[in-house]
């Protein structure tokens, strides 16, 4: 009987990551859906970079489409091994899909947009990619669902012309 584990598995889910490392600052983007069957990905593209020995290693997830708790798992391993390196990992622009799954807890240890709440100060801390910061963001456009809905709020930086990020 053959014992090839890889056969007996659905297809991985649609997933893809790159990366890219300047100025000490890597950057990975994740497209697809991040999930227990793609972590491994994620987890591939952590190890790769730490092996530049960045100071910052960014994790843009704007264009994850779907993620799921092991993800979340191995974001905060992928943190932790970042930090154990005397790097920080931050999360920028997480789609919707992500933030959903994002305690107050979890955001503030991934970096994820502080001081969030309707009625309170509308202004966030995010990361703009223009200043290569976290900076103070007001509300900007948002983009609507053909029902309405809000679907992503975007958040214009305060020091910049181009800084928008998805809240
Ligand atoms: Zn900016």
């Amino acid at each position: 009987m053959t014992t090839d584990p890889t056969r007996h598995l659905r297809p991985p889910a649609d997933c893809s990551v790159a990366t890219g490392i300047r100025d000490a600052v890597a950057e990975i983007a994740v497209v697809g859906d991040l999930v227990v069957s793609t972590t491994g990905l994620l987890e591939a593209a952590v190890t790769h970079c730490l092996h530049e020995r960045p100071l910052r290693v960014r994790v843009d997830l704007h264009a994850v489409r779907f993620m799921d708790c092991a993800a979340l798992t191995t974001l905060l391993e992928c943190r932790a091994r970042t930090r154990a390196q005397g790097a920080l990992l931050t999360v920028i622009h997480p789609s919707p899909a992500v933030t959903r799954l994002l305690d107050p807890a979890t955001r503030l240890a991934l970096g994820v947009g502080v001081g969030v709440g309707v009625g309170q100060d509308r202004t966030r801390l995010l990361e703009c990619l223009a200043c290569a910061a976290l900076t103070e963001h007001v509300p900007g456009e948002t983009t609507v669902g053909p029902d309405g809905s809000v679907l992503v709020q975007w958040w214009r930086c305060t020091r910049c012309p181009e800084g928008n990020a998805a809240g």
